[in-house]
């Protein structure tokens, strides 16, 4: 069997895996024994799988493989955020970036080539849309970065968040997104708790319902303005899903987990969003999520961008109007200048991405036509 018939085991959460080694005749502790080998000591050789005999490494290897996506460059900053391009299928390629901090380290993660939505302030989306990554796409970016990194889930944590806030809408890509995320979690995956792995969403108002359902995990939203005509203007998405839907939706989300919160990213952009009126609007609706924070993001300007990134003390004086009024924000450091790895920036490589774009605009029309 070539390596293209065979199947990849990082598309497979616990159950899964569990079902496809009931499909070769093998007991489910068996497939839990090799998922430890592959999340904890991250092993993708079966000859290596010391404990599981000799025979069924032998059909494993037969019949499948352990393939993250291949690294096609990687680049460290001065900073310690480090960047990967891993490599597609059909030439294109997405990017993961490690951001380490004293107390925690993140892994940005990419759920589409590119991204359909278009936001007009975000590198990614002046690429285009080509496809979902498949589970084995998201969850391997995690695989790659934590062996490259020496992370080990019982012994050394180098990633101890991962955010689903790379390239693409990962609510557009609902159930492979689920599943990597379930990997994530899971003890016989990457072991992450459900308040450091995070979604992030342009506000696709029925899939965050749906993801609340389906699994815990915190939620951040990309909101950067907070009135409906600048809103649509700036993610085109809030045509379809004004504000006043989306703060229900988040209400709703909150509601059912009571003790948690939502994180509301908003890029400033210089003579955009940026002005004392914005920030009064943006503490009118936190007034309806008393619980919920705010990032604040300094635009990072791309080449070809109309926008520029505000002024530190414009910054410095929308943060302190949003403090002033109880709303607690954070203002996020920009990290990775010089790779291009911070927020907005991602780009990778899209090809074939036009006809596709129509094509996944028009499905997700009809997924969400109500
Ligand atoms: S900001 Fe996110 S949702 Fe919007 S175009 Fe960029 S990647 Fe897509």
């Amino acid at each position: 069997m070539s390596q293209v018939e065979k199947v990849n085991l990082l598309d497979f959460d616990r159950q899964g895996l569990r079902d496809y080694f009931a499909q070769l005749g093998e007991k489910p502790y068996r497939a839990e024994q090799v998922m430890k080998w592959m999340y904890h000591h991250l092993v993708s050789d079966f000859e290596q799988m010391t404990d599981v005999g000799k025979a069924l490494r032998a059909k494993l290897s037969e019949v499948c493989y352990v393939g993250p996506p291949a690294t096609l460059f990687d680049k460290g900053a001065v900073d310690g955020t480090h960047k990967w391009l891993l490599g597609m299928d059909g030439g294109n390629a997405i990017e993961t970036v490690y951001i380490p901090e004293p107390t925690r380290g993140t892994l940005c993660v990419s759920s589409q080539v590119g991204c359909a939505l278009n936001c007009q302030f975000c590198s990614t989306a002046t690429q285009g849309f080509n496809r979902n990554l498949s589970t084995a796409e998201i969850i391997g970016q995690v695989w790659v970065a934590a062996k490259q990194l020496g992370n080990y889930t019982h012994q050394r944590r180098r990633i101890t968040n991962v955010v689903m806030m790379g390239m693409g809408e990962p609510l557009a890509n609902f159930d492979n997104v689920i599943k990597a995320m379930s990997l994530m979690r899971d003890d016989l995956g990457f072991g992450l708790a459900s308040k450091r792995v995070t979604l992030s969403t342009a506000g696709m108002v029925p899939m965050i319902d749906k993801l609340s359902d389906a699994m815990d995990v915190s939620l951040a939203v990309s909101l950067h303005a907070a009135n409906d005509e600048l809103r649509t203007e700036l993610v085109p998405l809030n045509k379809r899903y004004p504000i006043d839907e989306l703060v229900a939706c988040c209400q709703r989300w909150l509601a059912r987990r009571p003790r948690t919160s939502i994180t509301f990213e908003y890029t400033l952009m210089k003579g955009i969003n940026d002005q004392p009126l914005h920030a009064r609007q943006l503490i009118k609706l936190m007034r309806k999520l008393p619980q919920c924070k705010v990032n604040l993001i300094p635009f990072n300007p791309f080449p070809g961008t109309r926008y520029e990134r505000s002024e530190p003390e414009t910054i410095r004086d929308f943060q302190t109007q949003l403090l002033n009024a109880g709303v607690l924000t954070m203002l996020r450091r920009t990290r990775g200048d010089d790779i291009d790895a911070a927020c907005g920036q991602l780009k990778g490589q899209v090809l074939d991405r036009t006809r596709r774009q129509a094509e996944f605009l028009r499905s997700q029309e009809l997924a969400h036509a109500d």
